[in-house]
């Protein structure tokens, strides 16, 4: 059987996390069976659907690195793959049901049924089947004098819809506890339920992998391929993404937006990672999976029944790790990018920008944290510690920032290894002047230059700093120190 899948989002907002794991389930599926991965839209719901939030769904989409071989934007033999524009089909398959007595029209108003849903004898207040009884005269009189009608499909009585999902395992739901339901709304524009059928049917979708939301449609959808003579898919429902608190995800408990992710310079391939995780485990302890390590991994019958729990602890630890593995030429593009969107000029570019990452990577959680470590390597006035301004009255302290001054303004370019260089050299020198070295020279330097006593190798941050800023902060770190009323001169 060729595997042929589907995402079909519905364009009111942009891509979830949760459905981005759906897709990233389809996808991984699709490539673990040289199958095809099909994007569809499902755009009927006039007011809340905009192209734009498709548009921004496709570029999520993009950016996580998932693409699909069929689609929107893509083309293909089966579409159009917007469902608005493919209401003549559904209009075909309903006159098919049609001529097979599976519908009938349903005159009745939303008031009507309001009124009468408490009597309901379905539990969700479904329809009590006011017109399944109307005669054809009475629907054609009624038709002719204008009112609109929706059609409804005709549920068979007295049996049972069964089905085995890759997730869940054998479900059964009687059809007595599922009502006639509306296939095509007075507006002309068919269902959910109708819509999807024909869709998949259509485009030959052999596996609905989707949010475990959709299990409670999926015996109607069983009922309609009965109907139109056609082979239900294999189905399998993924379960809801809880938060921490055990509540449906939110936008309350922090980002639910991939985009938001992108934003805030976590990397695809941790996004990835980390959601393909939430809800499947592997047979080993591994965590950091690649994609194509994913795609031999990934095994449907390991996915979990039970609710996942966003943990953004864990995807922060995740994409961590992956900053700590991924080129800084690469960061620093992205990190350009986030930085710009936050509001943040990277005055000194990109260049310097890699380099400052190489220096703090491994505290960073995502790249938009960089703006919290950049006045560290661009102020002029820094904090200064109670032991650096100790380490700034030593006895010899006066002597080697005298000295790393002059030598710092006497190289020719700041690199890690020139200026590697002259501090080794400073410490000779200072030792063969005053008997010590080591602390003594690169305490009071590294106090002068941040106003700390402990932090990035010395060689790194003087670069960084670059000359001007380097020797501004020695200025002000000796005024403090002088001010505080330790002058060590
Ligand atoms: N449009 C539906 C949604 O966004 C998809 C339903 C399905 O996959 O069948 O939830």
């Amino acid at each position: 059987m060729t595997v042929r899948v589907r995402y079909a989002p519905s364009p009111t907002g942009p891509l979830h996390i949760g459905s981005a794991r759906t897709v990233l389930y389809n996808w991984l599926f699709a490539r673990q069976h040289g199958g095809k991965m099909i994007l569809r839209s499902e755009d009927t719901d006039r007011e809340r659907s905009d192209v734009k939030w498709e548009q921004e769904i496709c570029q999520s989409l993009r950016w996580l690195g998932l693409d699909w071989d069929e689609g929107v934007d893509a083309g293909g033999d089966c579409g159009p793959y917007r469902q608005t524009q493919r209401l003549e089909l559904y209009r075909d398959y309903i006159q098919r049901l049609e001529q097979q007595g599976r519908t009938y029209y349903c005159f009745c108003t939303p008031e009507d049924l309001e009124a009468r849903r408490q009597q309901s004898r379905y539990e969700h207040g479904g329809y009590d089947g006011a017109c399944r009884q109307l005669s054809a005269q009475e629907v054609a009189r009624r038709l002719e004098q204008g009112e609109s009608a929706a059609v409804r499909f005709r549920v068979p009585r007295d049996t049972k819809v069964e089905f085995n999902d890759l997730v869940r395992g054998d479900i059964a739901v009687e059809t007595a506890e599922i009502s006639d339901f509306v296939i095509l709304k007075k507006d002309g524009i068919p269902t959910y339920n109708f819509a999807v059928v024909v869709d998949d049917v259509t485009m030959g979708i052999s596996h609905v992998i989707r949010a475990n939301e959709h299990l409670i449609n999926t015996p109607r959808q069983i009922l309609l391929y009965q109907a139109l003579g056609e082979q239900p898919p294999a189905f399998a429902h993924i379960s809801l993404i809880l938060d921490k608190s055990g509540r449906k995800m939110s936008k309350r408990m922090g980002d639910t937006a991939v985009d938001a992710y992108a934003q805030k310079g976590y990397l695809p391939e941790a996004i990835v990672n980390y959601i393909a995780l939430l809800g499947w485990s592997p047979e080993d302890e591994q965590e950091i999976f690649s994609l194509e390590e994913l795609v031999a991994e990934f095994d449907m019958g390991r996915v979990s029944r039970s609710p996942a729990i966003f943990d953004v602890k864990k995807l922060d630890w995740m994409n961590n790790q992956y900053i700590m593995q991924t080129d800084t030429g690469r960061l620093a593009d992205m990190a350009m990018e986030v930085l710009a969107g936050q509001g943040v000029e990277v005055a000194r570019g990109r260049e310097w920008l890699r380099q400052v990452i190489e220096v703090v990577r491994d505290e960073l959680a995502n790249l938009a944290q960089l703006a919290e470590f950049l006045p560290e390597f661009t102020e002029e006035e820094v904090e200064i510690s109670p032991q650096a301004m100790e380490s700034l009255t030593w006895e010899h302290s006066g002597l080697v920032l005298d000295q790393f001054i002059s030598r710092l303004k006497q190289l020719d370019s700041l690199t890690s290894d020139s200026v590697g260089e002259m501090l080794k050299q400073l410490n000779k020198d200072i030792k063969k002047q005053t008997g010590s070295g080591g602390k003594t020279v690169f305490m009071p330097v590294r106090a002068a230059l941040s106003g700390q006593t402990s932090g990035q190798e010395l060689y790194l941050l003087v670069p960084l700093l670059g000359r001007e800023l380097a020797l501004k902060r020695i200025d002000f770190c000796r005024r403090a120190a002088t001010d505080s009323g330790v002058n060590n001169e």
